[in-house]
């Protein structure tokens, strides 16, 4: 979002630019010409074929020209003033004057040499498309950041941040193994004195959201210390050669400002693996092996230390994870439910909460939430009480904020015609009945088919204590509830519909997970075969896609066959609950309890 709205300003300086560029040479092009041909504005003019006349009438005392000038001071035997006239050609009016003269027509003709100034000005004017094309050149040129040094400094933020450890909720481990750095980067003479080696590098590897650039600040705020920060993408979008110029600037500011912190966002943009291929690839080689350059180029004595951020770490070169480089990786994990409060609290700081609501429970409803979508879950809540014109926050704002942040914001202008709204109550009675029927699976804790952001409708689901393990019968299960809908559109209204897409999509990725990370499959067995490097030699050959192919298959076959039994065999539940649905649009866990 940010960044789009970056490149749009871009976009837009640069056509005001162009449009000023234009509007500033089309008035000095007006001014010269004006220059050139009102040299005598308030001279009368005279026809040039009166002219004509006029030599042949012997009228004419004085002719006076400017060599290289289309206008010629014309002095008549009978009148006092000077005009002017337009030649149309010079060399013919000279010629035509020459034949005159033999012609025995008296006048005098006096010839000037070049104005220097006219002369100038329809050189520059001749000049101008030439000018014009170059500045739009440069101009184009500049836009990619090619050899303009204040641009490149543009993007990246060099700051002073005053967010200390205190903001960073949760990560206590994080925080303690990443205090050492701090004491580096406050008094870095101890350690060289010491002889000790702090590593260069940092890698923080984790989901968006989690908190990677949060503490990367807080280790400069700690230390009192500024913080370079720039995003891997930014240097992938120039031109050749820029990247790895842009490398070099980034880590040159750094030895001038240090002891410092250079944080790179999204290194795998920079970082992936390189190839052999040219264009945009080798391009992105170069970036990389720039960087490489700069972290290898050190000297002891300087106090910079680089952290970089990224989601993918199997993603990224080999060579940048050599000792000396980033050495070292922090996982920042999603916050458990401990930290998911202390999360809360941070930023509830300067919300005010009805006096009934407990953070805890709000930590122990968002399992999988990240830090970011906590924080934005507080302050929807806060948006919502305001329009709802509450005093306070309440837990309903809170409810309704977590579901915003979750499935979207409730749609209640999209006009449904009945038939989807039947399609949709028979899909999410599909998945409400089915998982409430399957051991391993959370409890219901409301349908809806009130649509919300892209979902027609949704059923959701309580969340347990968080779990780091997960079963193959967990899984298996998992997979039934999420074609429970297709299911049910199939069994009861003997049709299917788009609606279950996204249950399909996340099904297949669990099977292909089970298949090829957790070593779930019958046939192939505990082997990982999740695709990590294809410039790597595979272990197996080709045949072994086919093979995983068949095993998630299988998984999902079996899975929808459960789904389609449990549903026949509860056919007068799913009716009751869709009928219920139809009518009141959305069942609490207590009402979808008492069906049953
Ligand atoms: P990342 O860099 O991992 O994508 P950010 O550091 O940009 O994530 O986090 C985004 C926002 O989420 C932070 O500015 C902060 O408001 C909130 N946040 C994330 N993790 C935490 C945390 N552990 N404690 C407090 N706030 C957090
Ligand atoms: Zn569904």
């Amino acid at each position: 979002m940010k960044d789009k709205q970056k490149n749009k300003n871009k976009l837009y300086y640069t056509i005001l630019a162009i449009v000023a560029v234009i509007c500033i040479a089309v008035i000095i092009g007006v001014l010269l010409f004006a220059n050139n041909n009102n040299e005598n504005k308030n001279e009368k003019e005279i026809a040039y074929t009166d002219l004509i006349k006029k030599i042949e009438n012997n009228e004419v005392e004085e002719i006076e020209m400017t060599v290289g000038s289309t206008t010629a001071k014309v002095k008549l035997k009978n009148e006092e003033e000077e005009k002017q006239v337009i030649l149309p050609s010079t060399q013919a009016f000279i010629e035509l004057i020459q034949e005159k003269t033999q012609d025995g027509n008296e006048f005098k003709l006096i010839q000037n040499p070049t104005n220097v100034l006219v002369k100038i000005s329809e050189t520059l004017l001749s000049l101008l498309p030439t000018i014009l094309i170059l500045v739009l050149f440069i101009l184009l040129f500049k836009m990619q950041g090619l050899g303009d040094k204040g641009k490149i400094y543009d993007s990246e933020k060099s700051e002073n941040t005053h967010t200390t450890f205190e903001d960073v909720a949760g990560l206590d481990e994080e925080k303690n193994e990443l205090i050492e750095i701090v004491d580096f980067l406050k008094e870095p003479k101890k350690f060289q004195e010491m002889g000790a080696k702090i590593p260069r590098g940092i890698l923080l590897c984790g989901k968006p959201g989690t908190g990677k650039t949060l503490i990367a600040k807080a280790i400069a705020g700690e230390a009192k210390v500024p913080f370079i920060s720039m995003s891997g993408s930014e240097f992938i979008e120039m031109f050749a050669g820029l990247g790895a110029s842009r490398v070099r600037k980034l880590f040159e500011k750094a030895k001038k400002i240090a002891p410092c912190i250079i944080f790179i966002d999204e290194i795998d943009a920079i970082g992936a693996r390189r190839t052999n291929a040219s264009g945009a690839e080798s391009e992105n080689n170069q970036t990389l092996n720039q960087l490489l350059v700069e972290m290898d180029g050190f000297e002891t004595n300087e106090t910079v230390i680089v952290l970089a951020a990224t989601n993918r770490p199997e993603m990224l070169d080999k060579a940048l994870l050599r000792p000396g480089r980033f050495d070292r990786q922090i996982t920042i994990a999603t916050p458990d439910a401990k930290g998911r409060e202390e999360i809360l609290k941070i930023h509830g700081k300067d919300k005010k909460f009805a006096s009934n609501i407990d953070l805890k429970e709000i930590a122990n409803d968002t399992a999988g939430f990240t830090g970011a979508e906590l924080a934005n879950v507080l302050n929807e809540a806060a948006i919502i009480a305001t329009i709802k014109k509450h005093k306070k926050i309440e837990e309903e704002d809170l409810e309704d904020a977590v579901k915003k942040v979750t499935v979207g914001l409730e749609k209640h202008s999209r006009v449904i015609s009945d038939k989807d709204k039947r399609l949709t109550a028979y899909h999410e009675a599909g998945h409400a009945i089915v998982s409430k029927f399957l051991e391993t699976q959370q409890d219901v804790k409301e349908v809806s088919i009130i649509p919300r952001g892209l979902a027609g409708g949704y059923t959701m689901y309580k969340t347990n204590e968080d779990k780091y393990y997960i079963s193959k019968t967990e899984m298996e299960e998992k997979l039934i509830a999420l074609l429970g809908g297709r299911a049910a559109e199939k069994i009861a209204l003997n049709d299917i519909s788009t609606g279950a897409s996204n249950d399909i999509e996340v099904a297949t990725k669990i099977a292909q997970d089970m298949v090829t990370v957790y070593g779930m499959s019958d046939n192939i067995g505990p082997i990982y075969l999740k695709q990590k490097d294809p410039y790597e030699p595979q272990v197996f050959g080709e045949n072994i896609d086919d093979a995983i192919g068949l095993e998630v298959k299988k998984l999902i076959d079996n899975a929808y066959k459960k789904a389609q039994e449990i549903i026949l065999a509860h056919m007068d539940k799913l009716q009751a609950v869709a009928e219920r649905l139809l009518e009141k649009e959305i069942i609490s866990a207590e009402e979808f309890e008492t069906f049953f």
